[in-house]
């Protein structure tokens, strides 16, 4: 299985680039937002309490999306691979995937990273909540609030997988189609 975690702050593009790797490389999709968004839709438990979290711009409970994404991949074993989107977000999700990976047979093949700055992810954001209907990307002391969770608890991660051998970063600025090619190359290369 080529199983790839797709990883960078809120507003680096790993939605735009998650779609053209799926295509390229038959994967399947797992993004813990979509889901917990999906939720929030059908208005399920989780959904709600999910919402008041998101709408703070802050991380939901790792037991919560751990049990998500196990799920979604118990249901899946058998595609091609995974591209993770949005998780792991901590330490404790990130060896909880590398566990229930394992249990399967399987791990990560690769971290892909995009590398955007702060200035023009903000940039970004504000302008994706124009048409997006998002609420989170609406308001900017939310978007901080997101910036800074990921700096805190989600970019120590960059180590724990440099550890483990499976780091790349990718430039995140440019054309949807340069980027695209960049990370093509260093999947092709693996
Ligand atoms: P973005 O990357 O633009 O912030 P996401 O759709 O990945 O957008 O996440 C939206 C929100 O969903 C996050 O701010 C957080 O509240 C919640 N969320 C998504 N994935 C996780 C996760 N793996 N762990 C904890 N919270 C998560």
């Amino acid at each position: 299985m080529l199983n790839i975690v797709l990883f960078g702050p809120p507003g680096a593009g790993k939605g735009t680039q998650a779609n053209l790797l799926i295509e390229r490389y038959g994967l399947l999709h797992l993004s813990t937002g979509d889901i917990l968004r999906r939720e929030i839709a059908n208005k399920t438990q989780l959904g709600l309490e999910a919402k008041k979290i998101m709408d703070e711009g802050s991380l939901v409970p790792d037991e919560v999306v751990i049990g998500m994404i196990e799920s979604k991949i118990e249901l899946n074993l058998f595609c091609n691979g995974f591209i993770f989107d949005g998780f792991p977000r901590t330490k404790a999700q990130a060896v909880a995937l590398d566990n229930l990976l394992k249990i399967k047979g399987t791990c990560i093949s690769v971290m892909l990273s995009l590398k955007v700055q702060d200035e023009e992810l903000i940039r970004r954001l504000i302008s994706r909540g124009k048409d997006s209907g998002r609420s989170d990307d609406q308001d900017e002391e939310i978007i901080a609030n997101r910036i800074n969770e990921y700096n805190n608890k989600t970019a120590p991660l960059k180590q724990y997988y440099s550890f483990h051998e499976k780091f790349q970063e990718i430039e995140g600025v440019g054309s949807i189609n340069d980027i695209s090619h960049r990370l093509n190359k260093v999947i092709d290369s693996l």
